[in-house]
């Protein structure tokens, strides 16, 4: 029998240190693992590598020769993990000669000349309609563009097994059911903020998967004792019908899950008279329990800017609480997303985290705007990019750095003012009524639940001490390149600094 050929995929750590690692590492790409379970199906020998989860591969022999010994190594960067995944591509190279080295993902597919630099083949865009050929070694160099595919349908559901030390992951769980599986049943996104790429890979246009396959798919998950489900769609409830049928359906499986939407989704109509209390009652029903809200602002003139799409009359931020309270009030968590951009100042920064306690929101996080390849931001902002020793300083454009200059607030201002706006937002929270509901209403033994907020809690508490001290260093390398790179840096654009 002639020997499979072996096909191994990496996701490539984030850089130590970085806060939010303990978080990233609980929700792996979905991609690698989607294209390890086709090239499965098909009779290779298939595999993924989660650096997060797996430790650096060169400190993990075993997980190095397995993978230095495959035919193909697809590793799947995003524009953080980019310098990384090109220092891996390096060592493989230099170690195993034979292995073809193949980069994919959203920095890749945006930055593919410099991708090629490091690796044999670069992937632009969606890679399951090439991977067989690749895998098959029929494609073998150069830059590629794989076409989009059409019916998600078509896709087998990811295959867990498939990722190497996912055990691992799900032993920090003192029950595999309160862990939140990722899923995915659509791709695209009908907006194009000026910020993000995912519409700019993934099409405006949204493809889903048929609520028949996805229903089947988390079936299938809950028999293999998966209780607790994350939705990485950027719209969960984009399509009222597809998201109506697919709730009727869970609904006898019992489960709970993540997902992301709109604030203002239970609105059936502009005016906002209208409330859609079917959808907001199916969503309780079939297992909605923690909602993840890009609100990313606050005030009106940077909504229509980032181009938000907020309905109705009056004062956004009375809109924005009345959507939360009504949000609130049927049950959901909500975990509430902001971005601080060029324009912002710490008072902003100090009215969204007034916004987010009196909105009560259950957990927050704010990000600062961050120019990523493959963006329109990118190009307007590239004359006041102060971390341009690319592909190293990729690590800082994660959200949580401000690389730029010439914003209203000084870089070392604004990453204070982040910090605090999370210490103040975290300062004394504690059990309230709904975290306490939250817990309880948990589909594992008590005991595992309360053991499960725990620890969370003591992630999170790690969490902010060790961005306290990511904030220190990083002020002390902004500092050291502002001194020598402000002669050459430009004021902000208009179309930012108005
Ligand atoms: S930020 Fe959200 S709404 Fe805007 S393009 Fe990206 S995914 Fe779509």
């Amino acid at each position: 029998m002639p020997r499979k050929r072996k096909i191994r995929f990496v996701e490539p750590a984030s850089r130590p240190g970085r806060p939010f690692n303990a978080w990233v590492s609980r929700q792996p790409l979905l991609g690698p693992l989607l294209l390890a379970t086709i090239l499965d199906r098909q009779g290779y020998d298939a595999a993924v590598y989660n650096e997060n989860l797996s430790g650096r591969l060169e400190e993990n022999s075993e997980a190095y020769s397995d993978v230095c010994a495959s035919d193909v190594v697809g590793i799947s960067i995003m524009t953080p993990t980019a310098a990384r995944g090109y220092e891996l591509a390096r060592r493989i190279r230099r170690d195993s000669p034979a292995t073809r080295v193949v980069f994919g993902g959203i920095h890749a597919t945006f930055a593919s000349q410099e991708a090629q630099q490091y690796g044999h083949l670069v992937v632009r865009g969606e890679a399951e309609s090439v991977i067989g050929p690749i895998a098959e070694g029929l494609i073998q160099e150069g830059v590629i563009d794989s076409p989009a595919l059409e019916n998600l349908d078509e896709l087998p559901a990811p295959d867990y097994r498939l990722m190497r030390d996912f055990d691992r992951l799900l032993s920090q769980f003192p029950a595999r059911g309160l862990y939140a599986l990722p899923v995915m049943a659509s791709r695209g996104c009908p907006y194009s903020c000026s910020f993000c790429s995912v519409s700019r890979m993934f099409g405006r246009r949204v493809r889903r998967r048929s609520v028949e396959k996805t229903f089947e798919d988390i079936r299938n998950y809950v028999e293999q004792g998966f209780r607790e489900f994350f939705f990485y769609d950027d719209n969960f409830t984009s399509d009222r019908d597809w998201t109506l049928h697919l709730l009727q359906l869970l609904q006898p499986l019992n489960i709970r899950f993540w997902a992301q939407t709109r604030v203002d989704f239970a609105w059936r109509d502009h005016a906002r008279h209208q409330l859609d209390r079917a959808l907001l009652e199916s969503m309780h029903k079939g297992g909605a329990s923690t909602l993840y809200i890009g609100y990313e602002t606050i005030d009106e003139t940077t909504a229509a800017a980032w181009r938000k799409g907020y309905r109705g009359a009056g004062p956004l931020r009375e809109r924005l609480l009345e959507d939360t309270r009504i949000l609130h009030e049927n049950g959901f968590w909500i975990h509430g997303m902001f971005v601080a951009g060029p324009k912002h100042t710490k008072k902003t920064v100090e009215e969204i985290v007034e916004f987010s306690r009196e909105a009560r929101l259950d957990s927050f996080h704010l990000s600062i705007l961050t120019p990523l390849p493959g963006t329109p931001l990118f190009e307007l902002m590239r004359p006041q990019l102060v971390f341009t020793n690319f592909p190293d300083d990729w690590d800082f454009y994660d959200g949580t750095h401000c690389v730029y200059y010439g914003a209203r607030e000084d870089i070392r201002v604004l990453q204070e003012a982040v910090l605090r706006a999370h210490r103040k937002f975290y300062r004394g929270y504690g059990w309230s009524l709904r975290r306490i509901r939250d817990v309880l209403g948990g589909r594992a033994s008590l005991g595992a639940r309360l053991r499960w907020a725990w620890s969370t809690a003591q992630t999170a508490r790690r969490t902010l001490q060790e961005w306290e001290r990511e904030t220190q260093r990083f002020i002390e390398i902004a500092t050291s390149r502002l001194s020598s790179y402000r002669p050459n840096l430009k004021p902000l654009p208009p179309t930012l600094s108005q």
